[in-house]
């Protein structure tokens, strides 16, 4: 039986992890989950919010399905997510944005995967005080992570069926700096006949993608565009409770949705599993069980085209209910 890191976070987290381990169960796919608290609630009987012990976890079983962890603001801890990714080296930001049913929004037809460098660039945290009025930040680009990152978007593209990456950049200004990161992907996308590929800048990238965003397939961005445009196009396909995530790197992936613990309706029997069931299925693809995959998210599917679902997007189930419903369509 597969092991996997569970982490069920706090505020809805544990709300929307039973309701997408429950689902998974019922789907007959059998995991042996590794459960780990983290955050906020953990802090005062282990002193941190991300012990060793969930790193560990990971390391163990290479694979996570992280519901939201906040990290308590104001007391010097590091940003929980910020540690997982550096210690674990998770250097690609996926995010797959793609129209559910049902969920209304301005535009039909989007499927665009966001692939988003998740390790350098103005995030490097080189930032001066050069005197009292004037400050840096200096962006950081690098080779190696520039080509690992596009070779990334190319191999997901091959796996998942894709017909084209588009690289955004603003190398008409940036000449030296984005312009290592398109160069880099022009040397990786030789490599791949098969996919087409195309180069835009940014701020042409955004005019479209609120004007015609069936024109994009998969995106590969720097790490502040990329910030920047996963959320723009998780706008597009409905917001918070349907964006799923993931961040993956060489040895370790990490699935979790985009939104936070939301605390304000934490214990109410409302939050919408969606967006952690959407990365539970694609890190269920990524370990391979596509024939699972495809069950649950056909389910789901079913389930939001009968109409069911949670207050964020206009129902009246509660959590459970829309969870029990995806199970009935199982
Ligand atoms: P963080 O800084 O941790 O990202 P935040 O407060 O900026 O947190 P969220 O916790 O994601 O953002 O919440 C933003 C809003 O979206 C809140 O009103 C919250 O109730 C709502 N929300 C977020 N996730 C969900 C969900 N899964 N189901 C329903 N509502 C949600």
């Amino acid at each position: 039986m597969r092991r996997i890191t569970l982490i069920n976070g706090d505020g809805i987290g544990p709300e929307i992890s039973n309701a997408v381990a429950k689902i998974i169960e019922a789907s007959g796919l059998k995991i042996d989950w590794d459960v780990q608290t983290a955050g906020a609630d953990v802090i005062e009987k282990e002193g941190v919010p991300l012990p060793e012990r969930v790193l560990n976890s990971i390391r163990e079983n290479k694979i996570a399905l992280k519901a939201p962890v906040t990290t308590p603001i104001g007391k010097g801890f590091r940003s929980v997510n910020v540690q997982l990714r550096k210690e674990l080296d998770l250097y690609a930001n996926l995010r797959p944005c793609k129209n559910l049913p049902n969920v209304e929004t301005k535009f039909d037809n989007v499927d665009i995967v966001v692939v988003r460098e998740n390790t350098e660039d103005l995030y490097a945290g080189i930032e001066n005080q050069i005197d009292e009025n004037r400050a840096e930040s200096i962006k950081i680009i690098t080779r190696e992570a520039s080509m690992r990152i596009c070779k990334f978007a190319f191999d997901y593209a091959v796996k998942n069926g894709r017909k084209e990456v588009c690289v955004v950049t603003k190398a008409n200004i940036m000449k030296l700096s984005d312009g290592l990161f398109l160069e880099c992907f022009r040397n990786v996308a030789a490599n791949y006949p098969n996919i087409e590929k195309r180069e835009i800048l940014i701020d042409n990238l955004c005019m479209q993608l609120v004007q015609n965003p069936q024109k994009f397939d998969v995106l590969v961005l720097p790490n502040l565009y990329g910030d920047i445009v996963s959320d723009l196009c998780a706008g597009l396909i409905g917001g918070l409770g349907v964006a799923q995530g993931a961040n993956i790197g060489k040895d370790y992936a990490v699935f979790e949705p985009v939104h936070g613990s939301a605390p304000d309706i934490q214990g109410q029997n409302k939050a919408n599993p969606t967006a952690l069931l959407l990365s539970a299925i694609e890190m269920l693809k990524y370990i391979g069980e596509f024939s699972y995959a495809q069950r649950i998210e056909r389910a789901l599917f079913m389930t939001l085209k009968a109409g069911i679902c949670t207050a964020d997007l206009g129902g009246v189930s509660t959590t459970d209910d829309f969870a029990n419903a995806i199970i009935r369509h199982l």
